[in-house]
């Protein structure tokens, strides 16, 4: 039985010795003890113990060129022998400069503004802030009572606290923090007419208060791999610009191919107003994040009063190591044939794992660029499932209700197909062979 914990295993050693490190999401009493790395490459981590594990999530959807990509290193390197950081008050530098300009253009039009930051939540943050400034700026008195935000249902853009905000507030990860958070107005994507009427009076009610929408377009993967379509986000784009409400793209996790298109919007055609970028940015090399405002947005900053400006500046901030990793991975979608790959990968899931739908305890399998997802009816014991998949050699951890894959573009077909079967032999002893097999692919939503 290979999904089984076993306690004698040398992954399950009892004698911690981590435990000085507080790990993210996890109740350390009670959680199996963390595979320790030492080395990764491609797709590829070398663990201490000298087992090497294919990964199926890439490093939370970062390493979009698999891990240490050559080119990618290389500027790092070479950017650390000249200047590993300077200050951005009052100072510009070369990678900044020309990362700034490459990603202003990730959204149309002329004059795009793009503020660099360290990590996906504080992008979002920036972004935020930005929204209701905007507002404030343009008013006479420069004060805004537009502070407000809707997001939706599922939702997560960090973990910061103006982030936590936007995020699902009935969501287990926040929860905790209910009360504390700023309150903002949750709701339902709106897939259908019924609920963009809805969705339509909720914002006609409230636009005096509201600075902006702020959707995860196409996929909210934090939340386990939820889907929505490009029409949902074109109801939401028609709302905000009848009642004029800034639109938000947090592309922190969708941005740079994941979906299939460099960016997740694109391929619904609407047009955010601001972007969040990050994860994905650097190529799996180090932190850092962008938020992205066009031209409209930026203009009432752009004043004489001082009192106009965007108060912010992490010190930080467009790190030239982080920049010039940026301006390599940038390189690469250039030069190399990401979105062929990221199709290809499309491909081969849909076979490898849309005919898990007939399982009974499956409720849904989907499959959209590099990224697969099938998802359950009751949520897995996270443990268990990520034990079983290192016993086969595999790195793959699936999110509550979700087992996915999201990974490396890179990724050769081989890997890939062990990373499929290594979900359906889980899902389908999940479902204590309760699936009807063999069966045509199915119909994808
Ligand atoms: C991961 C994520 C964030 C937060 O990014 P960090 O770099 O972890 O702060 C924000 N939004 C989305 C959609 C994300 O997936």
């Amino acid at each position: 039985m290979p999904y089984r914990l076993d306690m004698n295993s040398a992954f399950h050693n009892p004698h911690s010795a981590f435990e000085s490190l507080w790990r993210p999401y996890c109740q350390m009493k009670t959680a199996s003890p963390p595979v320790e790395v030492e080395s990764t490459d491609g797709v590829i981590l070398r663990l201490k113990d000298g087992r090497k594990l294919i990964d199926g999530i890439s490093s939370w959807w970062t390493a979009c060129h698999g891990y240490n990509h050559p080119k990618i290193v290389e500027a790092m390197i070479e950017q650390a022998k000249t200047m590993p950081h300077v200050m951005m008050g009052g100072i510009v530098h070369d990678q900044a400069v020309r990362l700034a300009s490459r990603l202003a253009k990730c959204l149309e039009g002329e004059g795009n503004r793009v503020f660099l930051s360290d990590s996906g939540s504080v992008a979002v943050e920036v972004a935020m802030k930005i929204a209701m400034q905007h507002w404030a700026n343009r008013s006479s008195t420069g004060r805004t009572a537009r502070n407000k935000f809707i997001s939706f249902q599922n939702a997560y853009h960090g973990d910061t606290t103006g982030a936590m905000s936007v995020c699902d507030p009935d969501d287990s990860m926040h929860a905790n923090f209910k009360g504390f958070l700023l309150e903002q107005f949750p709701q339902p994507i709106p897939e259908n007419d019924e609920l963009e009427a809805a969705f339509d009076s909720f914002v006609d009610q409230r636009k005096d208060q509201l600075a902006a929408v702020i959707i995860e377009p196409l996929v909210q993967m934090a939340a386990g791999m939820r889907f929505h379509s490009s029409a949902a986000l074109r109801r939401i784009e028609r709302v905000c610009r009848k009642h004029d409400v800034l639109l938000i793209a947090d592309e922190v996790a969708t941005g740079f191919g994941r979906t299939g298109s460099m960016f997740a919007y694109q391929q619904a055609d609407i047009h955010p107003d601001i972007m969040c970028v990050g994860k994905g940015l650097t190529g799996c090399s180090v932190g850092l994040a962008a938020t992205i405002a066009t031209a409209k947005v930026y203009e009432p900053f752009h004043s004489d009063r001082w009192e106009a400006a965007l108060m912010h500046g992490p010190t930080f901030m467009g790190n030239p190591i982080a920049c010039a990793a940026a301006n390599a991975s940038l390189d690469l979608f250039e030069s190399d044939p990401r979105f062929e790959q990221v199709s290809a990968i499309e491909r081969v899931m849909r076979d490898g794992l849309e005919s898990l739908v007939d399982c009974e305890n499956v409720v849904e399998v989907n499959v959209l660029g590099a990224v697969g997802a099938v998802r359950l009816k009751a949520d897995l014991d996270v443990g268990v499932a990520v034990s079983g998949f290192v016993e086969e050699g595999l790195w793959i951890r699936p999110i509550r209700d979700t087992v996915y894959l999201a990974p490396a573009f890179t990724i050769g077909e081989e890997d890939l197909v062990k990373l499929c079967d290594a979900v359906c032999q889980y899902v389908k002893l999940d479902s204590r062979g309760e699936c009807s097999s063999p069966s045509p692919p199915a119909p994808t939503p």
